[in-house]
């Protein structure tokens, strides 16, 4: 499922293929993956324009249309979604639910099995965000060791879900807050109550570099560092890389969840 890292090579990847090239035709080719506008509404919107920037807020991509006003389309990824760029008139790639035709003969494919995502338009990002209640992007400059633990104080409930919280901090998915989890040994059931001030600053700073690094990597996890959580169930091991204790799976707030009890208690 895509999260912030992802979400950040999607963005790359846009970047690099689509934009400041008018689009001449969008075609929605399964209307359930639109929130809010029609097919034509949508295509009215892009039709003629040109997508100039683009902006990442948790696991959102916002594609803008008029960077000033911060109007665009916004693209969310739910559990499958992805982006594919090709040229000419070949077909789309298959579950593709969204197509951007440019005049230049290139095609954007917002892709989505599922159909979990979402696509829509906003005039203004930063009312979009605010709309959606989500918190500061867990990269975000402004996210501080001490604005972090002031998110979390005063919540009564496990550590993981409330990373996984996007109206706390926007970004992290169940896959990422196991591996920061990980990293700060903490166990990810622990409660935020029973953690230390130095604990919580710990999972600030490990979430910072882990989400960092796998951004600026766009998610690929076979390109993590092999002491990671991730790259040990990659390779499809139930050893942990730092202390060769088995790695546990069990079940937080609903969600299955993996690490391990030399690292993270038990
Ligand atoms: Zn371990």
């Amino acid at each position: 499922m895509p999260e912030l890292p992802d979400v950040a090579g999607f963005k790359k990847y846009l970047d690099s293929t689509s934009l400041h090239q008018p689009v001449a035709r969008t075609s929605i080719l399964d209307r359930r993956i639109l929130d809010g506008p029609s097919p034509k509404g949508l295509g009215g919107k892009l039709k003629g324009e040109t997508l100039e920037a683009t902006r990442r807020h948790g696991k959102f991509l916002f594609a803008l249309t008029d960077a000033g006003s911060g109007a665009g389309l916004v693209l969310h990824f739910g559990m499958t979604g992805e982006l594919a760029y090709f040229q000419g008139q070949d077909d789309p790639p298959e579950y593709t639910t969204v197509l951007l035709q440019f005049e230049s003969g290139g095609n954007l494919a917002y892709i989505c099995k599922r159909m979990l995502g979402r696509v829509t338009w906003t005039d203004d990002v930063d009312a979009f965000i605010a709309d959606e209640d989500l918190g500061p992007d867990a990269l975000s400059d402004d996210l501080t060791r001490d604005k972090f633990t002031r998110r979390l104080d005063g919540r009564r409930g496990a550590i993981k879900p409330a990373l996984m919280n996007q109206a706390i901090i926007a970004g992290v998915g169940n896959i990422y807050a196991d591996e920061i989890c990980f990293q700060a040994h903490v166990h990810p059931a622990s409660k935020i109550p029973d953690l230390k001030t130095e604990t919580l600053q710990r999972i600030h700073r490990q979430m910072r570099r882990i989400l960092k690094l796998a951004a600026d990597r766009g998610g690929r996890i076979e390109s993590y560092p092999r002491t990671w959580l991730l790259s040990a169930r990659h390779r499809g091991t139930d050893t942990c890389p730092r202390c060769d204790s088995k790695l546990k799976t069990t079940t937080v707030s609903g969600r299955t969840t993996h690490y391990c009890p030399g690292c993270q208690g038990d």
